[in-house]
């Protein structure tokens, strides 16, 4: 079915180049073309008229790239128009009644990546009305993808923290005894059969697209062979039952997919209680069908999977819920990886759940990120067809904006001590931010202070300003000497634009700070002792360091988690 005409194609194309300097991008017309409908096999067929496409394109003046695109516009979805953090329409969505589901497999907790989902579908179903459905996609997993029993409630407390609360929760690991019923109805009516191949036997005969001898047997004996398989004695590699598609079918990932097979891994939640687990499509399609969902939002790398959906959906007459597909979201510089940090959450190299590498919603909590940065950022992306990479920045800068009102310290990282001949005894005031009244912190000082090591080491001959507090001026004879500091001042003089360092006087009980950055390294210093006042969970920012949250007061030193710059 290729819908895309000449025109389509360029309509895109050229879309895509004016929005990129000019050039337009064969991925991006490619994806664009899938939320048109577009199949994988018929990529093949399209390419080289794309091709020749985009080249004309990529060739022409800006001028004539709008007005061709002008001409061309209406054969397209209209492009956006809307404002930042408004959704498109879902189509055919009925007031009151869309329903929507998230499908997180619980191998950790939610992560900002999959935030998006989550945030996308309660969004949608918040904005038509209707039902917002978390579905644990438990069924059994495989040994790369492993069930890790703790994060069916770090995910609870995910969404709950995003302030979303879902309307039902339901596990896959609960349901088995509902597929099982329509699986034995699609083997008795011969649209499943129990197949006994080796995996190596069937990709042979699936390569050169001939029909497995299991797909003749009697509808009897499959079903005979499917009730063996529930017996602890016939082996797990034996039989899997696999939907009757077609093994001629152009694309390979779509003859006679596997629909159940045997594990003896043990579930976290069930334990042995069953070993006959349904693939992802065959549970999808009857939970949909059974929850009522209205609309799924999808990875465009999922289209194989609706399409099988589909193809049960059409055995047993259902409607198929509405795709609305979408691209991957990928943060610069954000690696996540699930299954790589159970290991070092397991191993105790990762702190736990929350260590900021993980990415996950409770390390951004940790860390000072606020639920509703991580909202308004999702919703700032929006629903997009193409892949896109957003720079971390654009998450640290809304977040920054919410924490702007946060009183400020010092914080000297590797203590350098100096001295500053001639410096009177000054009792100063220091407002907690520069701005808003929210009150001093005072000193008392002598001669004596502490300035961090990268500053110390930046001084030179010439005049300086220890922040808030006093204008001095360095001399060193020779770098075998050390370095001579002497009073000048204390008023601020804008006009000299003296290089300006933080301090803390040397002779206070200065806190030991310890600062758990997002990479895992720690950063050591000291703060001040007005930093005794804050509580665990407050934010502040430390003066040309960043925005941190007091993670725990220890008995010899406070513990910060690192926001952003
Ligand atoms: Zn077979």
């Amino acid at each position: 079915m290729v819908l895309q005409t000449k025109d389509v194609i360029a309509a895109y194309a050229l879309d895509n180049a004016l929005s990129h300097d000019g050039k337009a991008m064969p991925e991006s017309v490619l994806n664009a073309l899938f939320s048109e409908g577009l199949e994988k096999v018929e990529i093949s067929e399209i390419m080289p008229y794309m091709n020749e496409v985009l080249k004309k394109v990529n060739s022409m003046k800006p001028e004539e790239q709008l007005s061709e695109f002008k001409r061309l516009e209406d054969r397209i979805h209209k492009r956006d128009t809307r404002k930042d953090g408004e959704l498109p329409e879902l189509p055919e969505a009925q007031a009151n009644n869309v329903v929507m589901r998230i499908a997180p497999f619980p191998s950790g907790p939610l992560h900002i990546g999959n935030s998006r989902s989550v945030i996308l579908n309660s969004e949608y179903v918040k904005k038509y009305g209707g039902r917002f459905i978390l579905f644990f996609d438990d069924t059994i997993g495989s040994e790369l993808k492993q069930i890790e029993p703790s994060s069916y409630k770090l995910i609870e407390e995910g969404i709950n923290w995003l302030g979303i609360k879902p309307k039902e929760i339901y596990y896959k690991s609960d349901r088995n005894k509902i597929y099982y019923a329509y699986a034995e109805e699609l083997i008795k009516k011969g649209y499943m059969y129990v197949c006994s191949c080796s995996q190596e036997e069937f990709g042979k005969i699936k390569d050169q697209k001939l029909d497995c001898p299991c797909r003749y047997l009697p509808a009897e004996i499959s079903f005979r062979k499917w009730r063996e398989m529930f017996q602890k004695t016939t082996p797990s590699g034996k039989y899997v039952v696999r939907l009757k598609t077609s093994m001629q079918d152009p694309d390979p990932a779509f003859r006679d997919r596997v629909m159940f097979k045997i594990s003896d891994r043990l579930h976290p939640r069930t334990r042995n209680k069953f070993r006959v687990y349904p693939s992802m499509e065959f549970s999808w399609t009857i939970d949909d069908y059974l929850i009522g969902t209205t609309h799924v939002l999808r990875g465009i790398e999922h289209q194989m999977s609706t399409r099988i959906q589909d193809y049960v959906r059409g055995i047993f007459g259902w409607k198929n819920p509405i795709s609305v597909y979408n691209g991957l979201l990928q943060i610069e510089g954000v690696k996540i990886s699930k299954s790589k940090g159970a290991k070092e959450v397991r191993s105790g190299e990762y702190i736990g759940w929350n260590d900021p590498r993980l990415w996950s919603l409770q390390s951004l909590q940790d860390r000072g990120i606020k639920a509703e940065t991580i909202k308004e950022f999702i919703l700032k992306l929006g629903l997009s067809k193409s892949n896109s990479i957003v720079p971390l920045d654009v998450l640290y800068s809304l977040n920054r904006k919410r924490l702007e009102d946060v009183p400020r310290y010092f914080f000297i990282e590797e203590p350098t001590r100096i001295k500053v001949r001639g410096t009177p005894e000054l009792k100063t005031r220091i407002p907690l931010h520069p701005l808003k009244s929210i009150g001093f912190k005072e000193y008392i000082t002598g001669q004596e202070f502490y300035i961090q090591k990268s500053d110390y080491d930046l001084i030179v001959n010439g005049t300086y300003r220890l922040m808030h507090l006093l204008n001095f001026k360095s001399f060193q004879m020779n770098p075998a000497l050390p370095k001579d500091f002497s009073f000048i001042s204390q008023e601020m003089n804008k006009k000299l634009d003296l290089p300006m360092m933080h301090w803390l006087p040397a002779f206070q009980e200065n806190i030991p700070i310890k600062i758990f950055m997002e990479n895992g390294n720690i950063v050591e210093g000291i703060g001040e002792p007005a930093l005794k006042k804050l509580k665990e969970g407050d934010e502040i920012q430390f003066e040309r360091f960043g925005f941190v949250k007091l993670h725990a007061k220890n008995k010899d030193y406070f513990e910060f988690w690192f926001t952003h710059r």
